[in-house]
């Protein structure tokens, strides 16, 4: 175990004078979630915002009440490498998980694979079982949302953007989150901002809205005893984000940080003001997150693209096609070799936040696989296998930099 300065993959740090207004904010009942709720629809200019306890929580309520309105659908497709969560909202909504490989290069839907699925699946009637798909902005990189709107016209498909971690980006100038016909962000730690755990749901399709907000009424509130929770998390998070305390949790097993685990038995709490008030200051936090790791980010697309003509071993994803992306890691598909895989293992005895991301594809979660049996995701089994991201939040310093430049140069 590591015992000294150690980077976590990814961060968005929660100050203490975020946890004061927290606090204070407990006192004010509603009046700061409606404050949060408001700014939100204001800046995404959406007619229709619903906050909760996470952003597993916010796909499940979505996906329940788009199964109220289509309740012979029952089927939701994503792509087969993302976050476990994701099937775990969906097995938890009653649904059942359907999968299409990806493109290596984008980490978005294999597009033509998806064109096929939805072709076999859809009559002329627009009649079939897909009640939804699910493109990701995987890391933040960029999914073709309107290609998918496209793929699915006629078929009376909806479309949930999961920008569970890409809170913050644009595409071609429209914000990430309000692209499909509804979207949710993540507030987890690890994500582009935090509030501890919390989701958010955009829509401005109005049916949709009034359909989560049925389901929304049966929602409870958190209980003081977990807001106490919160509160109790917010300081650890305050303490051991941090890369010279963050060895700590990640040298006890038994707190699995980094950890991606299949469970689709979770709470669903409505947001409590206590996260709403740490979220007070959100759009100034999110875009000085956002440019420092911008920085960064040009930092590793100059060195890899420049390293790409010497080395074959790195592979490259979108991330360096397009210059500026709010990424909240950065991906990159490394040909592991034992030269390489030596390396990694130096990097993380460095503390150097270099880490691969999901474990496995979806189809072969364990408690999932019996369903894909016979069926194969090669481009997903690949990037599991093959994905490595660097860290590109504020607390990467210069000598980081150039460490992680020295590892993969020699
Ligand atoms: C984190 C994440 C989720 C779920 O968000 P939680 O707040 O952790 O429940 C869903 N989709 C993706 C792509 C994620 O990264």
């Amino acid at each position: 175990m590591r015992l000294g300065r150690t980077l976590p993959p990814a961060a968005s740090p929660i100050s203490i004078k975020d946890i004061l207004i927290g606090l204070r904010s407990i006192s004010q009942g509603q009046k700061e979630i409606r404050n949060f709720e408001s700014q939100l629809k204001e800046y995404y200019c959406v007619k229709h915002c619903f906050l909760l306890s996470s952003g597993k929580a916010a796909l499940t309520i979505i996906l329940k009440a788009l199964h109220d309105l289509n309740p012979e659908k029952n089927e939701v497709l994503i792509p087969a490498y993302t976050c476990y969560s994701v099937p775990s909202a969906i097995v938890k909504a009653g649904l059942k998980v359907k999968l299409c490989d990806i493109n290596p290069q984008t980490l978005d839907f294999d597009l033509d694979k998806l064109k096929n699925i939805v072709q076999t699946n859809c009559s002329e009637n627009g009649r079939n079982s897909i009640l939804s798909i699910i493109p990701t902005h995987l890391f933040g990189l960029p999914a073709d949302v309107e290609k998918v709107r496209q793929i699915s016209t006629g078929c009376q498909v909806s479309i949930i953007e999961d920008a569970a971690q890409a809170m913050g980006g644009t595409s071609k100038g429209r914000k990430f989150g309000t692209l499909g016909d509804v979207g949710f962000f993540s507030l987890g730690r690890g994500k582009a901002f935090s509030t501890v755990e919390g989701g958010i749901i955009l829509t401005n399709n109005r049916i949709i809205a009034d359909s989560i907000k049925k389901r929304m009424k049966s929602i409870p509130p958190y209980t003081i005893g977990e807001i106490g929770r919160l509160f109790v998390s917010s300081i650890i998070l305050n303490v051991f984000l941090r890369p010279s305390f963050f060895w700590f949790p990640k040298g006890i097993p038994f707190l699995r940080l980094g950890e991606t685990l299949y469970e689709p038995k979770f709470k669903i709490k409505k947001i409590s003001s206590f996260q709403a008030g740490l979220a007070r200051n959100w759009q100034k936090k999110l875009k000085k997150m956002i440019s420092v790791r911008n920085k960064n980010i040009d930092f590793w697309n100059t060195f890899f693209i420049k390293n790409l003509s010497i080395s074959s071993n790195f592979r490259a994803t979108s991330t360096f096609l397009t210059a500026k992306k709010s990424l909240i890691r950065w991906p990159v598909i490394i040909e592991r070799n034992k030269v390489l895989d030596q390396k990694i293992k130096i990097g993380d005895q460095l503390g150097l936040g270099i880490m691969r991301s999901y474990p496995n594809s979806i189809n072969n979660i364990d408690q999932l696989k019996s369903q894909f049996e016979g069926l194969n995701f090669p481009a997903a089994t690949y990037v599991a296998k093959q994905l490595f991201t660097l860290p590109v939040h504020n607390f990467v310093s210069r000598s980081d930099r150039l460490k992680i430049l020295a590892l993969f140069n020699k």
